[in-house]
């Protein structure tokens, strides 16, 4: 999920890796290392903390040798600290490895490795992997064939290097789901995550495509398949400048986190849903099974975005699990002296992980006994770290302020949280296979929506000099429809307001006029005739209607204005799908008006404050 820069040339290696790994600062990350070959051994310093740290801590000059890697770490198996952080060695210390995304089946090889007397220094997935390679290795004696053993048993997603001392004038790296890129220079080569850490050096490039693994050398490179079959790989030249290469080619880093949700939606249950049985296995929950089986109610705290997503949570997990839910704002939960009991599972959903108003309401909640959970998305954070249990989100480093990614990638947990106390209950196993298709089906139903983001633009354009819009939805799509109306106000400064959609009439109605534009959720499902009552309401009073619909439903654009169609889906993981084009609408609409999309006046990623 984070950074990784591999050198072999004519020059000091640690140097150009360092200036990398500060290149890639800009993703985010907890930790960073460096690993030179210097034969017979492996230099390996690694820190928590940024760069800087690293290069506090060790005199970098030390380092010599002209082969080497470096990573910065965004934790996703294992708290963010020296140990955990990469590159990783096999057993004889011989094999370095720095490694990007989550080894899915990393606990069945490490069974199989402790089996064989190997013993494990950090509790990352990629350790597990440098060591099954070192494994290999003593058998195969090739180090080549080794990574390529072992990748072809790995489930998961990988970016990653391999340098050692027994091949110490060779690089081997491979992706599948991670990016790598090679740097092409004279008689010296880099591979790394991202094009903005070669650039400093060349701009000629070659883009590892899925299931490929390049061979670097001093004097060239080799590039095949992990299946061992030779590829031919084209030279690309870099045109983009760094701000550009930064944003993966997007002009805002919220729109890149936009286009990754197909990505980052599959990573939030990659080894965790189980479609067969209808359920999912949730290892960050093993501890606390007991209590969730015998919990009598269960309270979502959060704020912002987390809190629309806790407001989803609810309808999910009443409907598949009958628990009671209640959705409290944290910093209203912890002044309002709450009734909290043991037989509580206190929730707190956050991106950070170190809100801190959600921060002080779970403290006074495991006060008062209750068993204390976290779903956020920053691994090792404070609330991470003051729960009982919790579920990552994986949705990686999130830097556009508005959240994006990190909301779909809640709801992801929370689907998958719900079926999992639903199927402890009362869900029957067809009822949770539905469920865990359905999710399953996300990714690429996302990625149709993303498709037909130039019709959003051309609607976003029509409204940007609109003052205030409506948006409305039922039954769970209210949240939506709610983190629909706080995206737009956040980003373009629009005064936007999210009701259920029934309650217009108790209200808001009073201001629909031909200026006020009314953005509905729609979908084909229990309530979808009572929202067609409703777009006629607004319709009748000359307020201008954006329907988010089923599609497939002609009906509806006889009524709206515009018609924004999403698959279809379960009527639950509506929320997800509908979010994706009104994350689309209020981001054109920001760029439209001229704002700072990615750091909004007034607004922090992380609000560490009261
Ligand atoms: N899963 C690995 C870890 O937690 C890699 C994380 C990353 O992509 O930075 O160490």
């Amino acid at each position: 999920m984070c950074g990784i820069v591999g050198y072999i040339g004519q020059q000091q290696a640690a140097p150009i890796i360092i200036n990398g790994l500060k290149r890639l600062e800009y993703r985010g990350y907890d930790s960073a290392g460096v690993c030179i070959v210097r034969s017979p051994e492996l230099d390996i310093a690694k820190k928590a903390g940024r760069v800087v740290d690293l290069e506090a801590n060790v005199d970098i000059s030390l380092l010599t040798g002209t082969t080497g890697v470096g990573h910065t770490r965004w934790a996703t198996h294992g708290i963010p600290n020296d140990v955990n952080a990469h590159p990783h060695t096999d057993a004889s210390g011989r094999i370095a490895l720095v490694h990007n995304g989550i080894i899915e089946n990393y606990l069945t090889i490490k069974k199989k490795l402790v089996a064989a007397g190997y013993g494990f220094r950090s509790e990352t997935d990629s350790e597990v992997l440098a060591v099954f390679i070192g494994m290999l290795y003593d058998t195969l004696g090739d180090l080549e064939s080794a990574v390529r053993t072992a990748l072809s048993e790995v489930e998961g997603t990988f970016g990653l290097v391999v340098v050692s001392t027994v091949e110490p004038d060779m690089i081997i790296a491979a992706r599948r789901g991670s990016p790598l890129i090679l740097g092409i220079g004279n008689d010296e080569f880099l591979v790394a995550s991202d094009a903005s850490a070669v650039i400093a050096h060349t701009r000629q490039v070659v883009y590892l495509h899925e299931n490929e693994m390049a061979i670097l050398t001093r004097t060239g490179f080799t590039t095949k398949t992990i299946a061992n079959v030779e590829t031919h790989s084209v030279i690309d030249e870099i045109t983009f400048e760094l701000d550009q290469l930064e944003k993966g080619g997007f002009p805002h880093f919220m729109l890149k986190e936009i286009y990754e949700q197909p990505m980052t939606f599959r990573d939030g249950y990659r080894g965790r849903l189980l479609i067969d049985e209808g359920n999912v296995r949730l290892g960050g929950l093993t501890s606390v099974v007991d209590k969730l089986r015998s919990a009598k109610r269960i309270i979502f705290t959060a704020c912002g975005t987390s809190w629309h997503a806790g407001l989803v949570g609810e309808y999910l997990i009443e409907h598949l699990a009958r628990i009671p839910v209640e959705v409290e704002y944290a910093s209203e939960f912890r002044y309002r002296n709450p009734i909290i009991t043991p037989d509580d599972v206190v929730i707190a959903i956050s991106q950070s992980g170190e809100t801190a108003d959600t921060l002080a309401a779970i403290r006074e909640a495991r006060l008062r006994g209750a068993t204390v959970l976290g779903m956020v998305n920053v691994v090792g954070s404070t609330i991470a770290r003051e729960t009982d249990a919790g579920v990552y989100l994986h949705a990686g480093p999130e830097i556009g302020v508005a959240s994006t990614k990190a909301f779909t990638s809640q709801l992801c947990v929370l689907t998958q949280f719900a079926l999992y106390l639903g199927r402890m209950r009362q869900l029957g196993l067809e009822e949770g296979k539905n469920i865990a298709r359905a999710l399953d089906a996300i990714p690429d139903q996302i990625h149709a929506i993303l498709e037909k983001a130039d019709v959003i633009e051309a609607i976003a354009k029509e409204y940007a000099g609109v003052s205030n819009i409506l948006y409305l939805g039922r039954g769970v799509n209210f949240p939506a429809a709610l983190e629909g109306a706080l995206k737009l106000k956040e980003i373009s400064y629009i005064h936007a307001e999210g009701y259920p959609a029934a309650e217009m009439k108790h209200g808001p109605i009073a201001l629909i006029d031909e200026n006020m534009p009314v953005v509905f959720i729609a979908t084909k499902d229990e309530s979808y005739d009572k929202i067609l009552s409703n777009i006629q309401e607004v319709r009748a009073r000359n307020g201008k209607v954006i329907a988010i619909a089923s599609e497939g439903d002609d009906h509806i654009s006889a009524l709206a204005s515009h018609v924004l169609t999403i698959p279809t889906t379960h009527p639950l993981l509506t929320p997800v799908l509908a979010s994706i084009p009104l994350q689309l609408l209020a981001y054109y609409i920001a760029v439209e008006r001229g704002c700072n999309v990615d750091m909004p006046r007034n607004l922090a990623k992380s609000v560490t404050v009261e």
